[in-house]
């Protein structure tokens, strides 16, 4: 199984990977109501570090807040902890870091009152999402029929189950259709976001991404806007129309698994060269650089897998 480690992190306590089960009868399971994040922990000269590992542990948390499940039975630091020493039991470096609140107790008369909520943590060793291709030379895309949900129909903020059954639709026609990642507009026809990434177009050197309201704030989105401003790119967050997309030079999306890769192709039109562009290349090496400890100046967004052993280490 690619997913195979030695240990999972389940409700407190680190067990054997084949032990980290769920009943049939879990509430979360039937109707979505669970919540979780997608991390990843990269190498760096000091050792693998985790980026920006504490926003996502908020994150969860809020999600947890929108289902309406908030008040998780450990605090922050706790998962914060519990990540970092399930990376060091497994012996992992590059990896993906996938925690998982969901309803153990409760939750059959769809609601989320009187339920008792836990957490699980696995990690998996990383292999690359869209394809080593697709830095260089782009992917294709197509627009999918499935919209995006509307905020107040599924709460986009939240990273919940269920929500992810709309970005499987979408991709699955995608796939089918001989693409490789569907972009989704909004219930008013814009462009919203792709099934696990946020997008983004260039054009005439100012770089676009879609408002906050309806799509997952990503900390990829957030990473590259912070990036690009700070290179003196001017960077704006306004309404983009699918032809807007059409007529752009460059298109590109971000997210933790896709990281930052160029469209070279919307719906059978070509993107700019239709292979990754210079302001996308440019980005994609400044995100490199970020998580992987080349760039001072974001040292923040990175927690060392092994910082109590360089903390030691300092003082002797
Ligand atoms: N939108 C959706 C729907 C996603 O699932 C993701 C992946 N978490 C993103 C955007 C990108 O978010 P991030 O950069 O935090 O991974």
């Amino acid at each position: 199984m690619a997913f195979e480690s030695d240990f999972i992190w389940m409700e407190g306590k680190i067990i054997p990977f084949k032990d980290a089960k769920l009943h049939f009868l879990t509430s979360s399971l039937h109707y979505g109501t669970a919540v979780f994040e997608g991390i990843r922990s990269y190498q760096t000269e000091s050792g693998p570090a985790v980026f920006r590992l504490k926003d996502h542990i908020k994150r969860l948390e809020d999600s947890a807040a929108i289902l309406g499940v908030a008040g998780l039975p450990y605090s922050n630091d706790e998962l914060y902890d519990a990540c970092l020493e399930l990376i060091r039991v497994n012996k992992m470096e590059e990896c993906y870091i996938r925690p998982l609140v969901y309803i153990k107790e409760g939750g059959w008369n769809l609601s989320t009152t009187n339920v008792t909520i836990d957490v699980g943590i696995a990690v998996w060793k990383w292999t690359n999402y869209l394809g080593e291709k697709a830095l260089l030379n782009g992917i294709r895309a197509n627009v999918a029929t499935y919209p995006r949900h509307h905020p107040n129909i599924m709460m986009t903020k939240g990273k919940i189950a269920g929500n992810y059954v709309n970005s499987v639709l979408a991709k699955s026609e995608s796939l089918r259709g001989g693409f490789d990642e569907a972009i989704m507009l909004d219930p008013y026809g814009n462009v919203s976001e792709c099934t696990g990434e946020n997008i983004f177009l260039v054009r005439k050197g100012v770089i676009y991404t879609t408002p906050k309201n309806g799509i997952l704030e990503g900390f990829t989105r957030d990473t590259i806007l912070t990036v690009a401003r700070d290179k003196g790119y001017e960077v704006k967050e306004e309404v983009i129309s699918r032809d807007q997309l059409y007529i752009a030079d460059e298109v590109f999306v971000t997210g933790t698994a896709a990281e930052v890769i160029a469209l070279s192709e919307i719906d059978y039109r070509k993107i700019g060269t239709g292979k990754t562009g210079p302001v996308c290349a440019e980005l994609q090496q400044a995100y490199s650089d970020v998580i992987h400890g080349k760039n001072p100046k974001y040292y923040d967004w990175l927690d060392y897998v092994y910082q109590d052993e360089m903390e030691a280490n300092k003082a002797v």
